[in-house]
């Protein structure tokens, strides 16, 4: 019996969510004397797999056809559930992303498994994986156990670290006749492949509609340019054009787990708190010192977001010596 993990990448490049994965699934099996192994889906993704090694997997199931090359749930799920029966996996582990969040309930349906999504705690008393979850958009925490035999757990990125072991992966491609796959995913555009990805940003400065106007936005851009961070931003800004969707923090934008959150001109509202209160440090800039955002901020400053973001900025960059 093992704990096989799904290495998810993109373009034939890990995402940090992968070796997060590979990592906790490493931290399980060692703790319920289980096997690790890991899969990794694609197309010509064969010279790739050895890296997990050093995250932890002793054997990674390769699992690459030209069809692959794009994510398809049908591919995808046929090739997970392949790795998991030559594996003989009890446990799934899968990061909480747009693609783990589409496969893993897949999966989990075709292995007839439990699943628990965007999992945030996780640990193993009497044998048995005890799990916390955010429930009704982070209001509450959930604790739950899985009963079937077959668990599938998706993780939510930045949450689990990804650590290096030492230690190598045996990679095996396993030979997959692939059902023809219907849905077919012809073009996939980045809008910004040169942007820090949000939900794997160490530190973000978002802002919201205190910042009056999307002429300001730039005093944003520079204070997360001199933390190195990425760039989100409330759904009233996103609506009001301001910003594009793919930075939108929030129920129905990303969830984001980074070590320092900086919400700028930013009210706090439960749909906005459901994408970020599981960051590790939250510093809020506000006018208003009754806004709801300063409830869950470990730092707050109440001030005019136009005059403190430059003066901020200043400052982080002289600390800098730049
Ligand atoms: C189904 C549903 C889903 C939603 N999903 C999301 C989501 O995913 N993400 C999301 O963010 N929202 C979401 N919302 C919207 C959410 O309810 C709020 O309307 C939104 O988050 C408010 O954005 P805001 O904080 O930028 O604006 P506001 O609520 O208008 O807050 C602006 C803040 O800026 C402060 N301010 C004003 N001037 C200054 C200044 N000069 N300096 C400093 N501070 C200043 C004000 O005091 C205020 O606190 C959703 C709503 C619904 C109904």
């Amino acid at each position: 019996m093992s704990v096989l993990a799904f290495a998810e990448q993109r373009n034939n490049t890990f995402r940090k969510s992968a070796f997060e994965a590979v990592s906790q699934a490493k931290i399980l099996a060692d703790q319920l004397g289980k096997t690790i192994s890991a899969v990794v889906v694609g197309s010509n993704v064969e010279n790739m797999a050895a890296e997990l090694g050093k995250y932890g997997a002793s054997k990674v199931y390769v699992v690459q056809d030209p069809t692959l090359s794009n994510y398809s749930t049908e591919g995808y799920t046929q090739a997970v559930c392949e790795a998991v029966a030559k594996a003989e996996a009890s446990i799934v582990v899968l990061p909480a992303t747009a693609m783990g969040k589409d496969l893993g309930p897949r999966v989990a349906g075709r292995l007839k498994a439990g699943i628990a999504s965007d999992v945030t705690g996780l640990t193993v008393e009497g044998g048995r994986l005890q799990i916390t979850r955010p429930m009704m958009a982070g209001k509450v925490f959930q604790k739950m156990i899985i009963k079937t035999e077959k668990q599938v757990i998706s993780l939510r990125p930045n949450v689990f670290r990804a650590t290096e072991a030492s230690g190598a992966a045996k990679v095996e491609v396993l030979s997959v006749s692939l059902n023809p796959i219907r849905a077919v995913v012809k073009e996939t555009r980045v809008e910004s492949s040169k942007k820090v990805e949000l939900t794997e940003a160490d530190t973000i400065v978002s802002g919201g509609r205190g910042l009056k106007a999307p002429e300001n936005w730039d005093l944003l851009t520079k204070l997360a340019e001199a933390l190195g961070g990425a760039q989100g931003a409330s759904r009233a800004v996103v609506d009001a054009g301001w910003r594009p969707h793919e930075e939108q923090v929030g129920q129905t934008g990303k969830t984001v787990s980074p070590q320092l959150y900086i919400a700028v001109g930013i009210s706090g509202a439960i749909q906005h708190l459901a994408g970020m209160s599981s960051s590790k440090t939250i510093v809020a800039i506000n006018n208003d010192p009754e806004a709801p955002i300063f409830k869950i901020s470990d730092y707050g400053l109440v001030g005019d977001a136009l005059e403190v973001l430059p003066e901020l900025t200043k400052q982080i960059l002289k600390l800098k010596g730049q």
